[in-house]
């Protein structure tokens, strides 16, 4: 019965909600959350009989308790959202019906925290509370206090009110998540429940921040009359905003912003769930006006979801190519971010630990840009109590030989260095992108080379002939013309990626190339003794130990030497190096225009330059693309001289 549904709807929301608002622990993901609502939403619109006022679609959020309550003098709201396109254009065509054709829009980054009123009166601010159920909120105005970006006098005496954003940068919430009992679920849970601490001590250690989105002006030397000239009025009275804002003609110009920050969402140290599109002109802001719970002048645009809750089948082992055992997820398929997820990273076993995953439980998975979806949290449910707790599995599953602690280190590891799948692992990191960049050859055709007895270590991919090939399944001549082309050409590629491939233990690209440009070829490497290497800036005792040990073992050895019989040439190439950049440290950070980081990296070191992957005292510059990390914050502390593009093409005699 329809009554029934739209009860047991009602029921779950609020549920949901109380464990959101007020927890800070949500049960599933907001596009589950979302899905839900909009059922009910639209039961509601066929049947309007039906509709309570604590039905979720009447109201705003919820309340914690803890605080004192605090009347809001003007309401806060919700917004509206939609996942689709063309419900932003149907939403435009109301707006346009009422207000003429060709408004402009404003749009926003929806940051993902949570929302507060700010009061200030003469430039001062005197109070602070968060949204609550929009009428009534709670006033922690000592918390925020505590945060730097919320200015305690502005540089007007303005009597306003500000609503704004609190967030939790992303690199901070990972690093309070190894620190705190219980992981919060994403940094907008985390900032919540920061922010809410009735000890205003531990709200000043979390590092949050806050975008200032909003302005109610009560008394101010300006009255704007549209939204993109309050935002500016509100970064003179000196808030936070959000760098990521566009004016746009109508709703093709908010769709194509949308879609640009799709991807780039990715690169931001702060969570967007979304676009806001807000009408520009104040005026027909108020023609519009408010329905129950949101404004009409504003949308939200979701992107698609980065979480999703789906049931956890099994836990397998995957051995890397140092012998380290990953615990993967194998999940029920779940449709997240695109693509269908049937895998998911569980990092190592403290993390099964940590999170107390078991077999069978209902878990909630995350997709972020070109990561592997990772589990973040196990979804509360009875069930959990009756599931057998995980084990750590006491052999390799490969090879049966006995896993291994190290000392300092979280991972297992497998004890025999023979293991067949540390000796796929390493060929098929031999033939990727950061090694050898060997096209056409994948996890599954070394699968096959190494199961045939064709290739054992990466020389023997040199010595395949075109016909050996087509001894494997699906591949035909012009497939075996490909592999074979590919792995020659790979013959020439530079020193510094023949380093990185061999897969010697800490030594990644970056190690690599600090050792091809600290030595003309391989054999000064293999005479280098111990104190050598660790002499050089940025190789540590731990790294001269294992480059050390790697060119003192005989099978290594052999297989150098058979490179050299090959024709491999282990030389340094870059010969016309120059030295304008000796002795400057660079760390790049964000999107170059010009060129990708990687090339900016080759430039600064084909002029005598580092570069490094982390700020410290002895960074000489930090580069600055579009969205940078949290590098350049750290720049900024310390006090290192910051570079945007153009800067540094001027430095680099680049820019014509
Ligand atoms: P919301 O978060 O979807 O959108 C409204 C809020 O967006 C505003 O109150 C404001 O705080 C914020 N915002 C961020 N950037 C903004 C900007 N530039 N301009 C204006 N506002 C901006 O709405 P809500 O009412 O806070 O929460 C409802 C949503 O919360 C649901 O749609 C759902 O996704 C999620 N939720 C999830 C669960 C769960 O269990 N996972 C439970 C309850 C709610």
């Amino acid at each position: 019965m329809i009554e029934n549904k739209i009860k047991y709807l009602r029921d779950e929301l609020n549920r949901y909600s109380y464990n959101y608002y007020v927890l800070d622990n949500p049960l599933i993901s907001d596009f589950e959350y979302d899905k839900l609502y909009d059922e009910l939403k639209e039961l509601e619109l066929a049947h309007p009989e039906l509709i309570t006022p604590d039905s979720p679609t009447q109201r705003v959020g919820g309340i914690s308790t803890g605080f004192e309550e605090v009347k809001h003098k003007y309401r806060l709201y919700s917004l509206d959202n939609t996942y689709s396109y063309d419900e932003l254009k149907k939403w435009y065509e109301r707006v346009s019906k009422e207000c003429g054709q060709n408004q402009e829009l404003v749009c926003e980054l929806k940051i993902d925290g949570l929302a507060i009123a700010l009061t200030y009166h003469n430039g001062i601010f005197v109070k602070g509370a968060t949204r609550g159920d929009g009428i009534v909120g709670e006033e922690i105005t000592q918390n925020l206090k505590t945060i730097k970006a919320i200015p305690l006098k502005l540089f007007e005496n303005a009597d306003v009110e500000v609503r704004g954003e609190i967030y939790m940068p992303k690199s901070s919430f990972e690093k309070l998540n190894q620190n705190v009992e219980k992981p919060f679920a994403n940094p907008r849970n985390a900032a919540a429940g920061s922010l809410r601490q009735l000890d205003s001590s531990i709200t000043a250690k979390r590092d949050l921040s806050m975008f200032t989105y909003t302005a109610i002006i009560e008394k101010a030397n300006l009255a704007p009359k549209t939204h993109w000239d309050s935002i500016q009025y509100i970064k003179k009275l000196g808030f936070k905003t959000n760098p990521n804002i566009r004016l746009v003609k109508d709703i093709e110009g908010a769709i194509d912003f949308c879609k640009e920050w799709e991807e780039k969402r990715f690169n931001l140290d702060y969570a967007t769930d979304g676009v806001v599109i807000k009408v520009n002109s104040l005026a027909c802001q108020n023609e519009l006006g408010f329905t129950s719970r949101a404004p009409k002048w504003a949308t939200a645009f979701k992107f698609p979801p980065e979480e999703i809750s789906t049931k956890l089948l099994d836990i397998e082992i995957g051995v890397g190519k140092t012998g380290a055992v990953t615990p993967v997820a194998i999940l029920e398929p779940v449709q997240l971010g695109g693509s269908i997820v049937s895998r998911a990273s569980l990092h190592n076993f403290d993390e099964i630990k940590r999170l107390d995953v078991r077999i069978g439980d209902r878990v909630l998975i995350k997709k972020a840009a070109e990561i592997i979806p990772k589990v973040i949290k196990v979804v509360d449910s009875d069930e959990h109590e009756s599931l057998t707790k995980y084990e750590i599995p006491k052999k390799c599953p490969e090879c049966d030989s006995l896993l291994e602690e190290r000392d300092g280190e979280v991972s297992f590891y497998c004890s025999n260095d023979k293991c067949p799948s540390i000796i796929k692992a390493k060929l098929e990191y031999w033939v990727s992108k950061e090694a050898m960049d060997i096209d056409y050859i994948g996890p599954s055709v070394i699968s096959q080379l190494f199961s045939l007895g064709m290739v054992k270590t990466p020389v023997d991919f040199y010595k395949i002939k075109e016909n050996d090939l087509l001894k494997l399944d699906l591949i035909k001549e012009k497939s075996a013309s490909n592999i074979y082309n590919s792995i020659q050409q790979s013959k020439n590629r530079p020193f510094s990626r023949f380093l990185t491939a061999l897969s010697i233990r800490h030594v990644g690209k970056e190690t690599a190339d600090i050792l091809a440009t600290e030595f003309p070829n391989i054999e000064s490497i293999q005479k280098a003794s111990i104190e050598d290497l660790s002499k050089i800036e940025g190789i540590g005792d731990k790294i001269a130990n294992s480059v050390y040990e790697f060119f003192k073992n005989n099978e290594n050895l052999k297989m150098i030497e058979e490179f050299n019989q090959l024709g491999f040439s282990f030389e340094n190439t870059s010969l016309n190096k120059t030295t304008e950049l000796e002795g400057k440290i660079f760390v790049l950070t964000g999107t170059l225009a010009s060129m990708t980081r990687d090339e900016a990296a080759d430039r600064i070191k084909q002029k005598g330059g580092k570069t490094s992957s982390s700020v410290s005292k002895k960074t000489s510059y930090v580069v600055a693309g579009e969205n940078p990390g949290s590098k350049l914050d750290k720049a900024q502390n310390l006090g290192v001289i910051i570079l945007n593009e153009e800067e540094f093409l001027n430095l680099i005699g680049e820019n014509k």
